[in-house]
């Protein structure tokens, strides 16, 4: 049987905003067109979704469903059994999936504890958006990162820890090219692995078929990762016009987690967080904001990420961060193409999800009210009506009383 959504606005995903409607035919869409449905002898269960806009699930390309955004989430992961981490990674799941996101690529979890709940989402036991997992971040020795991570040096040891967490499940290899902010005693400007470190673990997941990204925040560090060829830049909070050049020239994505930071600035010490910490955030947000300005203007290729799990970065509330590019100058329409087929694209599933178009996954929301006039509506999760993952509907909402 299949179900046709009628009489709304459609945003596809990829630029595309029409009054029409979408056939959606078991995990897959049919038929996406303008204007009203048109006569057919096929059954089909018709639902009018009226003012409403249609539009494709949201992709974060950067979470950790391991940890909550509390002030301290290293603490958290230290002191959570794996039991106890599977179970808040699925309903950190659930979270987002709640809140429109329908793909999230996890960029570092322990102890295999995001292989046991794909696992346990596989047999039934937890709804989860669709999971792209990287098994553990791989950060050099004393690297940011290192309590959590899996620790390599020289390239040797780099091509070996990809091929561990490739072998263990990952789909994306998780390099460490910079210090970072929740690390101790880690510089953010201070560069890490070398190019030919992270060059042995990127030709490892290419020639596994897998993405490769990496967290840096200075400018070295950014250039060096650009070099060893990885798919996208994690942060980049401190890119300066050769690391833009250089990403130009290659295509890689930026993922900017702008929610990450302002995060830790808006709420600081005072609830909680470590001194170091908010002063390394404050050290970098201004130049994050104008390096992310630039990046943009310059034509860098974009994809969604928040770094959810960091503090006060909340699971659920992912699609804050469409709100920041939107601030940033990134037009609305193009927030949500980064958001969906263009963080498709980064993770190598444009072929089957990230825009509304005919054979693709039926992988779509439902939002109450127009994106395109208000972006913030989609901050509000009373008004995501409606979540469906593989033409399944996992979630659903009535709408408010008018
Ligand atoms: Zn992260």
């Amino acid at each position: 049987m299949q179900t046709a959504y009628v009489n709304g606005q459609i945003i596809d995903g990829t630029g595309k905003a029409f009054r029409g409607y979408m056939i959606v035919d078991g995990d897959k869409i049919t038929e996406v067109g303008s204007g009203d449905l048109p006569l057919t002898n096929a059954s089909v269960a018709v639902h009018d979704i009226g003012s409403k806009t249609l539009m494709p699930g949201i992709i974060d390309c950067h979470v950790h469903l391991r940890s909550d955004g509390v002030a301290d989430p290293r603490a958290q992961s230290a002191s959570d059994t794996d039991a106890i981490a599977v179970l808040r990674s699925a309903r950190n799941a659930l979270r987002s999936l709640d809140a429109g996101i329908t793909t999230i690529r996890d960029c570092g979890s322990r102890n295999g504890i995001d292989f046991s709940l794909r696992s346990a989402a596989q047999q039934g036991l937890c709804k989860t958006p669709r999971l792209v997992l990287s098994g553990m971040m791989i950060c050099m020795t004393g690297g940011h990162g290192w309590p959590l991570g899996l620790e390599a040096d020289g390239p040797d040891g780099l091509r070996r820890a990809a091929r561990s967490q490739i072998k263990a499940g990952a789909d994306n290899v998780k390099l460490i090219a910079s210090g970072g902010i929740l690390t101790p005693g880690t510089d953010i400007g201070a560069p890490q692995f070398t190019v030919e470190e992270m060059t042995a673990a990127v030709e490892e997941a290419r020639t596994a078929g897998k993405t490769s990204c990496a967290h840096a925040h200075g400018t070295t560090a950014i250039k060096n990762a650009v070099r060893a060829g990885v798919d996208s830049i994690e942060h980049g909070y401190l890119i300066d016009d050769e690391g833009i050049e250089m990403m130009l020239e290659r295509g890689t994505y930026l993922v900017a987690t702008s929610s990450a930071v302002r995060n830790v600035v808006r709420h600081g010490v005072k609830a909680g967080i470590r001194p170091e910490v908010v002063r390394k955030a404050e050290s970098a947000i201004e130049r994050h904001v104008e390096g992310f300005k630039r990046a943009y203007k310059a034509g860098v290729k974009m994809a969604m990420g928040t770094d959810t799990g960091v503090p006060f970065t909340d699971h659920g509330k992912n699609l804050d961060e469409l709100v920041y590019l939107v601030e940033m100058g990134v037009p609305p329409m193009e927030a949500i193409s980064i958001s969906t087929s263009k963080s498709a694209e980064l993770l190598r599933m444009a072929d089957r999800i990230g825009s509304l178009e005919a054979g693709k996954q039926a992988d779509f929301i439902v939002v109450d009210g127009d994106p395109l006039q208000d972006i913030k509506i989609l901050q509000d999760k009373s008004r995501i009506l409606r979540v469906a993952v593989g033409g399944q509907v996992l979630v659903q909402r009535d709408a408010r009383p008018q």
